[in-house]
């Protein structure tokens, strides 16, 4: 079965936008993915077709309404297909390779893209959204969020990238980031590509590359290097 993602958002004609670019297009193409872009507006309430309103309590902005948002919902969980339905947001659990992984296998994803001051607490609660961020900024929009959660998940999918790519080694795959990457010329304004690289010895190059994931990992991102410590036997 095709992995599909269903959005739900106000901004319909931001997408498919850069899917459609390079191998996540072309494997939309091929059938392997599939993309429904609903719009939220349709369900507003009224002549107006409203979607938001001020936030209980005051403040500045306006919040999206959960009645708006849940119609949208339930029209996009056709009674056969149980997925996950994820609200981006600022405040949700950061986006992990993990997760994102989880969702690559699962039939596809709901995503509910906010805008304003964000969602009616409500519509979270009632349908017991997942809540997703995917990092420690803030976006004018869910969209963007939803679409990089989508890239993240498709290039995943078996035939979506070519055999060449394997994604044992990258970033977060083993628990550290990526050793660094070099190609040709060999050398490059007096930088040479380090010598272990070309010197045709696969041990050492391994050896090399582990050596320069761990460091980068303990210097960039102490909070990866602390995991990675704790589960090594
Ligand atoms: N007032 C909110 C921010 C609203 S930003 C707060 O302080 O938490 C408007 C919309 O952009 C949000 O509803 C959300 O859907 C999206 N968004 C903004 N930053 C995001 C992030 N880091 N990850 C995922 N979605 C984000």
């Amino acid at each position: 079965m095709t992995w599909r993602a269903s959005v739900l958002t106000l901004f319909p004609e931001m997408f498919p936008g850069p899917l459609d670019a390079s191998l996540i297009g072309k494997a939309r193409e091929k059938n392997l993915w599939s993309l429904e872009v609903r719009d939220i507006r349709e369900h507003g309430i009224g002549k107006r077709r409203t979607v938001d309103d001020t936030p209980a309590g005051g403040g500045p902005g306006m919040v999206m309404r959960a009645d708006v948002a849940c119609t949208a919902i339930d029209a996009a969980r056709d009674s056969n297909w149980n997925v996950p339905a994820i609200y981006l947001t600022p405040r949700g659990v950061p986006l992990t390779q993990a997760r994102v992984r989880e969702l690559a296998s699962a039939p596809g994803v709901i995503l509910l893209c906010g805008r304003f001051e964000g969602l009616d607490q409500r519509a979270v609660d009632a349908r017991n959204l997942e809540e997703i961020s995917i990092g420690d900024f803030v976006l004018a929009g869910g969209e963007i969020a939803a679409m990089a959660l989508i890239e993240a998940c498709v290039r995943l999918i078996p035939g979506v990238l070519g055999d060449e790519t394997s994604p044992s080694n990258e970033s977060f795959s083993a628990g550290l980031l990526e050793y660094p990457q070099y190609t040709r010329p060999q050398t490059f304004e007096d930088r040479a590509v380090p010598a272990v690289l070309t010197s045709g010895n696969h041990a050492e190059i391994a050896k090399w590359r582990q050596e320069e994931a761990e460091n980068l990992t303990r210097s960039r991102r102490p909070d990866l290097w602390a995991l990675y410590e704790k589960r090594k036997p």
